[in-house]
């Protein structure tokens, strides 16, 4: 049989960075078996849904590079792939589920409940559920007689579909990265299946959709696994075999406990894939580092790209304990792919950014030899921009840090070496001839290379630090730096 995997996402918001681990174990599991990596849109919560998710999901797929075999963008023969739009089988499952007495429809409205719950608290329950116990008492189609079941229905009362759970079981079953899993069903209450609206709840609508989809095995976040119980039952009553469940572990914030979007948010971490795109991330940075983020392939290798994670990806390596997101390791995951990205493949990336922040990049010849200059410095493909804004213009302020370290001869020192290369000819203008300037200038005063190297930076880049000066100043050329030497003279002299 083969691998068939979902994600099944809500569309309540935007794509969060959980949900994208969760997509990528599925299709790397699916990649890995040669098996076929499904999305399902659990659409069935009308009062969430938010009309740009579906479109942020899939846009933040492919920025991530995971493929969708199937899905409302691209069906197969299992779809609709919206559950909005498959509500005629939910109905036909419930009612089967009804026939053989594993379902039933119960009439009492939200206030019959409340009185319910009032009543059981106050003779001392402190937790009252719809269950084995109470439905007894309630309005539903097992306590009413048949005929005022059915006068109800064909009047259109409202109604809801609920499982009637055992009232003593023991329900198991085998989680790949968990183990054992058993719950009591004394614990449970009779879920409700079909919504009074029609809709179905998460529970029936995942367990139909799973089963006839072929999903094979169910990829998804812990919170979940407090439902599989229900899901076990729904499968048993329906008479079908259950997916393999695999319940991934929890992200978990720096400072301790769940990631949550408000946690995330004091910490600095970005919590939607959204964020990570318009934050220009590498997304093949965030997936190597989401990869490793509850899950190692067991040595000490830390870098794969897509398809090596696909070849190494197995659900036994997946670690049961909450995984801890460290911005920091992300950040050196981008800043290695940064580095193995060539030039050639960042210039129209760092072209557009440049053009888009108001600089003109004079040539790509240029922007090359910026990108050069840069390259080894930079950990986010943005900061090719930020840092080297001075190579598209003078400095506008000069860094208040960096001016620390300015002081009454520095200007002095500025002018002299100033004078030295103002004698060069364009030709000479190049990055060892500076040097040299700049080393006769130091011997000439006796001081240190700093006293002069650094306010000749300030002056010429608005900057305390930056790539390497010389090859920069040459870059720069002649006429602009001499420039900037004045203005900063003037500027910077008290
Ligand atoms: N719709 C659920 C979610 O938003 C799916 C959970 C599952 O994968 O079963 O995550």
């Amino acid at each position: 049989m083969s691998v068939r995997v979902r994600f099944a996402p809500s569309p309540t918001g935007f794509l969060h960075i959980g949900g994208l681990r969760t997509a990528l174990y599925n299709y790397l599991f699916a990649r890995h078996h040669a098996g076929a990596f499904v999305l399902r849109i659990e659409d069935t919560d009308q009062s969430r849904y938010v009309e740009e998710a579906e479109a942020d999901i899939i846009r933040s797929l492919e920025w991530a590079g995971i493929e969708i075999d199937e899905g409302p963008n691209r069906p197969g023969n299992v779809g609709p792939y919206r559950q909005s739009e498959r509500k005629a089988m939910y109905h036909e499952y419930a009612r089967q589920l009804i026939d053989n007495d594993f379902a039933y429809y119960a009439f009492d409205t939200s206030e019959e409940i409340d009185e319910m719950r009032e009543r059981l608290k106050a003779s001392g329950n402190p937790s009252p559920k719809y269950d084995s116990i109470t439905r007894q008492s309630m309005k539903n189609s097992l306590t009413l007689p048949k005929d005022e079941v059915e006068r109800r229905l064909a009047d259109g009362d409202e109604y809801v579909v609920r499982l009637k759970v055992p009232r003593r079981e023991t329900v198991k079953f085998e989680d790949l990265i968990r183990g054992i899993v058993s719950f009591e069903t004394a614990g449970l209450d009779d879920q409700v299946l079909l919504k009074s609206d029609g809709m179905p709840t998460y529970h029936l609508a995942n367990v139909v959709d799973d089963h006839t989809m072929g999903i094979t095995h169910v990829i998804r976040g812990e919170e979940w696994l407090s439902s599989a119980p229900k899901h076990m039952l729904l499968y048993k009553a329906l008479g079908w075999e259950a997916p393999t469940m695999a319940h991934l572990p929890l992200i978990m914030s720096p400072s301790g406990g769940k990631l949550s979007k408000r946690k995330a948010e004091s910490e600095g971490i970005p919590v939607n894939t959204k964020e990570y795109i318009s934050g220009n991330y590498e997304p093949e940075a965030l997936v190597n580092f989401l990869a490793y983020l509850g899950w190692s392939p067991g040595d000490d290798s830390e870098i794969h790209d897509m398809e090596e994670l696909c070849e190494l990806f197995t659900l036994d390596r997946v670690s049961k304990g909450g995984a801890v997101f460290n911005h920091k390791k992300l950040m050196w995951y981008n800043e290695h792919y940064i580095k193995h990205t060539s030039l050639e493949d960042l210039l129209p990336r760092v072209k557009a950014l440049a053009e888009h922040a108001g600089f003109d990049v004079k040539s790509d010849k240029y922007l090359t030899e910026v990108l050069q200059l840069l390259h080894e410095r930079v950990s986010k493909v943005d900061e090719f921009v930020a840092m080297g804004s001075f190579f598209f213009e003078a400095p506008k302020e000069y860094d208040e840090k960096a001016l620390k370290k300015w002081n009454e001869q520095s200007g002095d020192f500025v002018s002299m070496y100033k004078l030295k290369i103002e004698a060069f000819s364009e030709e000479d203008f190049v990055a060892s001839n500076l040097k040299s300037a700049l080393e006769e200038t130091v011997a000439e005063n006796e001081v240190g290379f700093g006293k002069v190297m650094m306010p000749v930076r300030i002056a010429t880049t608005g900057q305390g630090f930056g790539p390497d000066l010389f090859p920069a100043l040459a870059l720069i050329g002649k006429e602009e730096v001499l420039s900037r030497m004045d203005t900063a003279l003037e500027k910077l002299s008290d």
